[in-house]
């Protein structure tokens, strides 16, 4: 019998639902138990595919090209449980599920209503994820309870277990409690109402956890327990953590979360093996090495527009036993202030993925800036083709090389629309999506990093390296070390004189994992590292002699 844990949250959004519920699941997978994530979001967008970086963050797309909550990032990098289109629904998704089936004549008769058949719906895509060989499916809701729009999926949860049974359905509520300065105590107001309105709805939590910024006292939980209808044991603190979000899980199971988990659901199990993640924190406390990395997109005064980019940086950065410092710099400021100013100093630039004009000189005066000055460089796929961009107009000779997605009329067009865009009127969930194969060349940077000559990788694009300027660009002295099977499509650019040059179409930062660095980005911030030392020898070698000839 499959069992279902639903996470929900309180008081206030952006609580860490996410982080907690990938962390419940990295922790309950310790145990050998095999869990599927999900995440049902109530806003009305099919996918998040068609949104702004400033409305909602990165778009995280799974091998099976799904476009979803960055969520499910956390939920990749934490677990190890395959995700798939049914690992993300929206209101939108759910409502022209049941449209679709309306129009075919499904409910001919009835009326079509919210209940029960938008929460039917709800439930039906629950239970498809733990349909074959799950032992827990963990489904988080998101926004806050009191939202309007998330009623149907809180009444979708609350029915759940009146069919698979209340014993097998955990519900887990996330709320915040607060620190007053003024009245120098934590204050449990908002958790008593938020779990108030769970409660209304006729929702019990089994668990509270709440996220604080200081210790709660005994008093003070059993003071939440007493008016949210729990035995005490089942409050747990989630304590803020500002050294890494990797503190998350080793917290919860000091404060055991996961020990009563299993006990509410009857799951008996070994302790959770948590060995990996307390040697990657050792490493992360424990650095040999400290390098800055400047990242240079249009987003980047975003924390959550490149998330899973930061993140990668990070594994990188365990990997090698090194502290990263990560400077966010917006495009559009290189333009006005200059590359000099903005990236002296840093001893590696990664220009990310994007769309649309803005910033785009600017992210070319940074590839400029890493190429001329040996500084490790790494492109992913908008980074790519400003890196085909700067070096065919810089270098090839081609004046005003660009993409058409910039200049349609521009004259010599490097980065073009793919073949298989051309007919396409539709945005959404039209771009080249999701896992797609690479071969590498031999000898390549690429090649040695990845340690393997077939790859399969993420992509979401329209645009590619236009092949017309192959040779333009080949003869200029740019290697192309990655190219899709057929070899029709680039995948990967390098620059062969380079101490480390390499720009690839794909996304490889949706496959890295703080356990597991993307061979990539490890090989990136290696190359930073040695440009840093080697830096250093060259600033102090000359102290030194004099300290010595002294
Ligand atoms: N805008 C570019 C394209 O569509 C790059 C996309 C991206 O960086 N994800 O091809």
């Amino acid at each position: 019998m499959t069992k279902h844990i639903f996470v929900t949250g309180g008081v206030v959004s952006s609580i860490g639902k996410g982080l907690t519920s990938a962390s419940i699941g990295m922790l309950l997978e310790a145990r050998g138990l095999r869990v599927r994530m999900q995440k049902l979001d109530p806003y009305i967008n099919v996918d998040p595919g068609t949104m702004s970086p400033y409305q909602h963050g990165e778009v995280y797309v799974l091998d099976d090209g799904s476009e979803t909550d960055l969520d499910l990032g956390h939920y990749e990098r934490f677990t190890e449980g395959p995700l798939t289109r049914n690992s993300n629904y929206t209101t939108g998704q759910i409502y022209l599920r049941v449209i679709e089936k309306e129009r075919k004549g499904q409910f001919l008769g009835k009326t079509v209503q919210v209940i029960p058949h938008i929460t039917d719906e709800i439930k039906s895509v629950i239970r498809k994820v733990g349909e074959k060989d799950v032992d827990v499916v963990i489904t988080e809701i998101g926004g806050t309870v009191g939202d309007i729009e998330s009623l149907p999926f809180l009444e979708a949860i609350r029915q759940y277990p009146l069919a698979a049974g209340r014993e097998n359905c955990l519900f887990i509520h996330l709320t915040l409690v607060p620190y007053l300065k003024a009245a120098g105590e934590l204050k449990t107001k908002p958790t008593q109402h938020s779990v108030g309105q769970l409660r209304q709805i006729g929702i019990q939590p089994d668990i509270l956890i709440c996220r604080c910024e200081q210790s709660i006292t005994r008093d003070e939980r059993d003071k939440i327990a007493l008016f949210c209808n729990l035995p005490p044991q089942a409050v747990i603190e989630e304590r803020d953590k500002d050294f890494s979000i990797y503190e998350v899980p080793l917290s919860l199971v000091s404060n055991g979360l996961d020990e009563q988990i299993c006990q509410r659901l009857g799951l008996s199990t070994q302790p959770p093996n948590v060995e990996p993640y307390n040697d990657l924190l050792h490493r992360l406390r424990n650095p040999k090495h400290e390098i800055s990395i400047a990242v240079v997109g249009k987003y980047a005064e975003h924390k959550d527009a490149y998330k899973s980019i930061y993140e990668s940086l990070d594994h990188a950065g365990i990997h090698h036993h090194a502290q990263i410092r990560v400077g966010r710099i917006q495009s559009a400021d290189v333009e006005d202030e200059g590359a000099e100013c903005l990236l002296s100093g840093y001893d590696g630039i990664l220009v990310p993925g994007g769309f649309g004009e803005r910033g785009i000189e600017g992210k070319l005066q940074a590839v400029r800036y890493a190429r001329e000055k040996d500084i490790p460089f790494f492109g992913i796929c908008l980074g790519m083709q400003c890196a085909v961009i700067e070096y065919g107009r810089n270098v090839a000779g081609l004046d005003g090389a660009n993409s058409t997605e910039f200049d349609k009329d521009t004259a010599n067009p490097v980065i073009c629309l793919l073949d298989e865009q051309h007919e396409i009127t539709q945005m959404g969930g039209t771009m080249r999506l999701g896992s797609q194969p690479a071969v590498l060349v031999d000898g390549s940077k690429s090649k040695l990093a990845y340690g393997k000559s077939s790859i399969d990788e993420r992509h979401r694009h329209r645009y590619e390296f236009n092949n017309e300027y192959r040779q333009q660009f080949r003869d200029a002295g740019l290697e192309f070390a990655g190219t899709s099977p057929d070899g029709k499509l680039v995948e990967i650019i390098e620059l062969p004189q380079h101490s480390w040059f390499v720009a690839v179409q794909y996304h490889p930062e949706f496959k890295s994992k703080p356990t597991r660095a993307h061979p990539l980005f490890a090989g990136f911030v290696r190359a930073a590292i040695d440009r840093r030392s080697g830096r250093q020898l060259k600033k102090f070698a000359p102290e030194e002699s004099n300290t010595q000839t002294v």
